[in-house]
């Protein structure tokens, strides 16, 4: 593939008994050809001054069995069109010389058999030989007479007469005669039938329709597509094998034919001397335009003369003095054909519905290789499909929890999983940035640093320090539980920390604010000690902050006065008149302690402000602590509950440590989601599956999601409910 390669053009010499011996002699090679002629025998004829030539060739058969002429001419393009090449082969020459003798054979001897029974004997032995592939073998027989085309094949009886008359088509596939019947035959016989029913169709036509069967052009072609029995090979290839037999090229019409003679004579010429055409152009590397469809016969042939496929000449001539103008003739084209080149390739095309299988078998596979791989690491309750909105809300939770501290860690589940998880973040990050906003709004009132008007109204109003920061007292929040009331029942005092009996589980489940309570004080108990311990933290920082608040804003209203006092001073002392003493203003007393006061004032100022800030860090740190152990606090209540009073106790077996449910591997609130008997239903839906293959996993997996969400939301709806309670 991809290496040029010459037409190989071999001569075939007509066994004669009066062969030329003083003319025609062969190179030792047995490649090469010459012709010598005596110069006083023809002289009329050849006049000119040459009188010997010398042909190179590929081959010359002499006294060649049928046998060795298949073997040197036809053998490999065969070979070759079963692994994808096109190949040609055409006899060329004057009538009688041969021609069909070499590409048919004597029909009645098998000894005499030609080119065309052979070529389809190897290709059906070939096939046989190739159990890999389903090779399928298609046959054609055309006949080009007078720029007519006609079917050899068509008085099959399943063919009928054609309607409309044939035509060539070209498609990006190659040339092809619309209109020509292609048999498709599962057997060397059934080729062998068709092969005798064109030669017999030839026959009768140059009969009735007064044809001169060596007047036309006739092209058996064997049509080949080779798919691998390997259904997952998704390439195959076609080819096809054309076997031509030219028309004879001696010059006709010389001696005035005519009618039917002349007409004949006029196409033959001309469409030999078309091909010839085609195939000088072809043989010039330069020429980029190849006259193909000036005839028939080229455009016919258009794919199958040099380009990509195998090529072979065979000409035919006679050894006999008397031929050897049409002999020199004949030896003149099969030199000119040699100087082609042609670069054969396979002709691959891809099976597209294979290939869609292929990818399904492959998708299928991969599908059922996870699986697996899930089930040896525990984790068949992974699903790869895009997620829906409630996995989405499950890892929004997640995140958040996450945030919050109170999730150590975000199992990696699959890659879907991770890429929510990052879109959540976002998510998150901008619902928080958008919280942090309002509650500032809500508390404080937002000034342009530019617009001084405003800072100057409101600094006077005392709102602003002289830096121009807010000064306010943080308001206190009231960050009540909803469900907490502020009575803790007395005498159930907590037990030592880990040895907290769980609560006898009771038919109905306690409403949860009777069981937070009871939660504070038994399993809740430490983390409601540090939630109140942080809260007392935080509002001890809150009576300090608003202290110093109260202080700073003292301060500053004793610097304004002071201010004023001293703006007082120095009017008074510009409308008594200035004390200058080298550069230096000299002030009285008064004005003097003044300055030193308010100097002491921004000082004191500075650092109670100072403290201010600290604190507020403070404040803000543990405002977060406490935020953090309130959602513990529920969090865990929320578990402690659920353990308590509504997930089944087997199950919660499957979720401790050494269960087979690793923290994490399923959100709670989707245990807690599925009830009872849809736990069930889940377990028996998982051992069902994998024995009935991948296919039906898509199936169950959107069964029992639906199943879930269903249960899902079920459940949120009463948790929001009770909550509101
Ligand atoms: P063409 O097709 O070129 O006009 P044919 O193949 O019909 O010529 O040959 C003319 C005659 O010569 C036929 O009777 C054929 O059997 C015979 N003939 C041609 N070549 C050979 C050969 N190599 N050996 C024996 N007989 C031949
Ligand atoms: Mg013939």
């Amino acid at each position: 593939m991809g290496t040029r390669k010459k037409v190989h053009a071999f001569v075939r010499v007509k066994p004669t008994d009066e062969f030329a011996h003083e003319m025609i002699r062969y190179g030792d090679d047995k490649r090469s050809i010459n012709i010598h002629l005596k110069k006083d025998i023809r002289r009329g004829v050849v006049n000119n001054q040459q009188t010997d030539w010398s042909f190179k060739l590929d081959g010359v058969l002499h006294d060649a069995s049928q046998d060795l002429v298949y073997e040197t001419v036809a053998k490999d393009v065969v070979s070759q069109a079963l692994n994808g090449y096109n190949g040609t082969i055409m006899c060329y020459g004057q009538t009688g010389a041969g021609k069909t003798y070499t590409m048919t054979g004597a029909t009645e001897n098998y000894k005499h058999r030609g080119i065309l029974p052979r070529a389809l004997q190897q290709v059906f032995r070939m096939i046989e030989e190739r159990p890999t592939h389903a090779i399928t073998v298609r046959v054609s027989y055309l006949e080009i007479y007078n720029e007519s085309l006609f079917d050899l094949l068509s008085t099959l009886p399943y063919v009928g007469p054609s309607v409309t008359p044939m035509t060539i088509v070209e498609n990006p596939q190659g040339v092809f005669i619309k209109g020509l019947s292609v048999h498709l035959t599962s057997q060397e016989e059934d080729a062998f039938s068709l092969l005798f029913e064109g030669e017999t169709n030839r026959i009768i036509a140059s009969h009735t329709m007064n044809k001169n069967s060596s007047r036309s052009h006739c092209i058996f072609t064997i049509y080949l597509e080779a798919h691998s029995r390997t259904l997952s090979e998704e390439k195959y290839i076609t080819s096809k094998i054309n076997l031509v037999d030219l028309a004879g090229s001696e010059r006709l019409g010389k001696s005035g034919s005519e009618g039917q003679v002349l007409k004949e004579a006029t196409y033959i010429n001309k469409s030999l001397s078309f091909l010839e055409q085609a195939i000088i152009a072809l043989g010039d590397q330069k020429r980029d335009h190849i006259p193909f469809r000036q005839c028939k016969l080229t455009h016919a042939l258009k794919d199958s003369l040099g380009g990509n496929c195998n090529m072979v000449l065979v000409t035919n001539i006679y050894g006999e003095a008397a031929q050897l103008e049409e002999t020199l003739s004949s030896l003149r084209f099969a030199s000119r054909m040699k100087l082609v080149t042609t670069e054969p390739a396979i002709n691959e095309k891809y099976d597209a519905e294979r290939m869609v299988k292929n990818l399904e078998k492959e998708l299928a596979l991969l599908k059922q290789e996870l699986a697996i791989h899930d089930s040896l690491t525990n984790r068949t309750f992974v699903t790869y499909e895009p997620m829906d909105e409630i996995q989405i809300a499950e890892i929004n939770s997640q995140v958040r929890r996450y945030l919050e501290g109170t999730l150590d860690e975000i199992d990696i589940i699959n890659l879907r999983q991770i890429k929510e998880v990052f879109n959540q973040f976002r998510v998150v990050l901008s619902q928080q940035e958008q919280e942090v906003e309002s509650t500032l709004r809500r508390k404080y009132t937002f000034i342009d640093r530019n617009d001084f008007a405003a800072i100057s109204a409101i600094q006077k109003a005392g709102l602003v320090d002289v830096d121009g920061h807010l000064v306010g007292e943080p308001e206190r929040q009231n960050f009540g539980l909803g469900v907490t009331p502020s009575s803790t029942k007395p005498g159930k005092k907590a037990k030592s920390k880990k040895t907290f009996k769980e609560p006898l589980r009771p038919d109905t489940p306690p409403s949860k604010p009777v069981a937070f309570e009871e939660f504070k004080n038994e399993r809740g108990s430490e983390i409601n000690r540090i939630f109140k311990e942080n809260k007392s933290i935080l509002n001890e920082r809150r009576k300090r902050a608003s202290e110093t608040t109260q202080r700073i804003n003292a301060i500053k209203r004793e610097i304004d006065v002071t201010k004023e006092a001293l703006d007082f001073q120095k009017s008074l002392r510009e409308k008594q008149g200035e004390y200058e003493n080298k550069g230096l203003m000299i002030i009285d007393e008064e004005e003097f302690l003044l300055i030193l006061k308010l100097k002491d004032l921004k000082k004191q100022y500075r650092s109670e402000y100072q403290d201010l800030r600290d604190l507020r860090a403070e404040i803000q740190y543990c405002q977060h602590l406490v935020d953090q152990c309130r959602h513990r606090l529920l969090m865990e209540f929320d578990i402690w509950y659920n353990e308590s009073f509504v997930i089944p106790e087997d199950m919660q077996m499957a979720l401790k440590p050494g269960g087979s449910i690793r923290p994490g591997m399923v959100p709670v609130n989707r245990i807690v989601s599925l009830g009872e008997d849809d736990q069930d239903k889940f377990s028996q839906l998982q051992q069902r599956v994998l024995p009935e293959g991948p296919d039906s996993i898509s199936f169950y997996n959107a069964k029992v999601k639906t199943e879930q969400k269903h249960n899902y939301l079920k459940t949120m709806m009463g948790l929001q409910q009770a909550h509101r309670k």
